[in-house]
């Protein structure tokens, strides 16, 4: 299961990484099993950290990733997925590019003026 969060941040470029991953073993059967009732495991009680910090409760952002990266002992999985091995240097280096080019997104997004904006909330308040 901790090679699934390998590949999350792998597959997110280093900006989310899914953690605290449990699951419980059950059958399922589903049209992407070519309707053939399959054991799997279902994921419950996800938690996630990214750099935004934006994934709702319990993401603890980079220190949350970082804490990932150190922890991680890469497995048979993670091989068998063809995850490049976690490097905190990496990481680091990968997650700060992501996170400037991130705060440029929300600082060119017309949508976000008003998250910036405090004359609204002063304007707002005179009346
Ligand atoms: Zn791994």
């Amino acid at each position: 299961m901790d090679a699934f969060g390998h590949f999350s941040l792998t597959w997110t470029k280093n900006t989310i990484v899914l953690a605290d991953l449990q699951s419980t073993s059950t059958f399922v059967k589903t049209p992407l099993a070519g309707g053939i009732q399959r054991s799997c495991d279902v994921l419950f009680d996800v938690m996630s950290h990214s750099l935004a910090g934006s994934t709702g409760v319990g993401d603890h952002g980079r220190d949350g990733i970082m804490h990932f990266v150190q922890s991680h002992k890469c497995q048979t999985f993670c091989d068998g997925l063809g995850l490049e091995p976690l490097s905190e240097d990496d990481i680091e280096e990968t997650a700060l590019t992501n996170y400037e080019d991130y705060n440029e997104d929300v600082e060119d997004n017309p949508e976000n003026e008003d998250y910036n904006g405090e004359e609204d909330y002063e304007e707002a308040e005179e009346e």
